[in-house]
């Protein structure tokens, strides 16, 4: 045993056995060795068997499982982590490619390391916890890495503050673990480039989930108007203005995120002028959008981000794709997603169902999308497929 043991009441190590990363606090028996908040402890069944070894944590989650086996989190355990997450990313093409230097890295419980996000921009890495196990190994993490990418590793950012259950204890911590860059650098995703700014941005600075989707949506885009509703910094926009759209106008309510998609889609199509940008609310564009557009994109930020607020966002998902489905023009497309986790595929899918029916429109669903490779989904872990998508097609 270790300094900090927690053992389960009987029969609660079931979910353990079938490899589930997460043990909720009402299966604890009892807690020896006083752990804090972000310490490494082992766990024991009620009749002391050994079961696996995790970061302790104060909340509903009460402990993540690193590892099913009595290892030590040491250096050797972060870079044999992080070479198998590495390896995954390289056997699927997105590591060293030639088109694009930009995928996760690290997805959390996907790659064995609940709590930990990492995502790879060129040279610079940017590393978000999620955990206060992950803060407090950041430093042992942010060199293995180095160990694992070598010299493909220039930067590491860790970008915090607004990811960790207890900002108070941590402390203002965002910074540059390893080089410097400036805050913001140009990155390439199929062949297309564009700037993220991993300081001031959302999330870790650019939507990197949503790869194939746009690619997807670039062999529709011919000839075609199209709307990319919830912009952020213009992903979709770029892709449908290589894939020969006649129209492009972005639509997000940030005016930071405006100023970045009209300089990411200049950069790839200098004076184009078929692209457009409006910094406006969703709705208030749809409103007033007529029936101009026939290929229209919806990527809302969740509108669930827990599970208590579950039917007010089902709701927004009706209403904005009711919005959308009134308006696109006969023979449309829409591409619409959820990235909110506590929504289920099932659940989307019937909101957009009462969304169409709601119009009276035909409606069929031409394709059904997800997250890409890079966001891999445990498969003890079903918890951690967040993306869904529907392509449809309005008579
Ligand atoms: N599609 C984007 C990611 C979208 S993130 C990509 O591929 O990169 C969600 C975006 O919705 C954020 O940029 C946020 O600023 C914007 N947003 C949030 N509420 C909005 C609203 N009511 N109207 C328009 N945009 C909104």
């Amino acid at each position: 045993m270790s300094d900090c043991n927690v053992i389960l009441k009987p029969k609660k190590e079931e979910s353990l056995l079938r490899f589930h990363p997460w043990i909720f606090s009402g299966a604890i028996h009892a807690v020896e060795g006083n752990p804090q908040e972000g310490d490494v402890v082992e766990v024991y069944a009620a009749d002391r068997r050994f079961l696996a070894t995790g970061h302790y944590q104060i909340g509903s989650i009460a402990i993540r499982i690193l590892s099913f086996s009595q290892t030590p989190i040491d250096d050797a355990f972060w870079a044999g982590r992080l070479r198998a997450a590495y390896t995954l990313r390289r056997a699927v093409g997105l590591a060293g490619g030639e088109s694009g230097n930009t995928y996760r890295l690290v997805h959390g419980e996907g790659d064995n390391l609940p709590g930990l996000v990492i995502d790879i921009y060129a040279e610079t890495a940017v590393m978000q916890a999620h955990s206060v196990g992950m803060h407090h190994a950041r430093h042992q993490i942010a060199a293995a890495l180095k160990t694992v990418l070598g010299e493909a590793l220039q930067h590491i950012y860790y970008k915090s503050e607004a990811t960790l259950p207890y900002k108070a204890d941590t402390g203002k911590e965002d910074g540059y673990l390893l080089g410097g860059a400036g805050d913001e650098d140009m990155a390439m995703e199929n062949g297309l480039r564009f700037y993220v700014d991993w300081q001031k941005g959302q999330k870790t600075g650019f939507f990197v989930d949503q790869r194939e989707n746009r690619s997807l949506l670039e062999r529709y885009a011919r000839n075609r108007s199209v709307l990319n509703m919830f912009c952020y910094t213009g992903g979709f926009s770029f892709y449908a203005m290589r894939g020969g759209a006649t129209v492009v106008h972005s639509v997000d309510s940030s005016a930071k995120a405006i100023l970045m998609t009209k300089k990411n889609v200049e950069l790839n199509f200098p004076g184009d002028p078929r692209h457009e940008a409006f910094a406006e609310d969703a709705f208030k564009y749809l409103e007033k959008a007529g029936n101009r557009y026939d290929l229209m994109i919806l990527d809302p930020p969740a509108f669930a981000k827990h599970k208590n607020v579950l039917r007010n966002a089902l709701q927004g998902y009706r209403k904005l794709n009711a919005a959308a489905l009134s308006r696109i023009g006969r023979g449309g497309l829409l591409f619409t997603f959820s990235c909110s986790q506590v929504v289920s595929k099932e659940q989307f899918r019937l909101a957009v169902f009462s969304a169409a029916a709601q119009t009276g429109r035909q409606v069929s669903i031409l394709h059904q999308l997800t997250q890409p490779a890079d966001h891999p989904v445990n498969i003890y872990h079903p918890e951690g497929e967040y993306l869904k998508g529907l392509v449809l097609y309005v008579e």
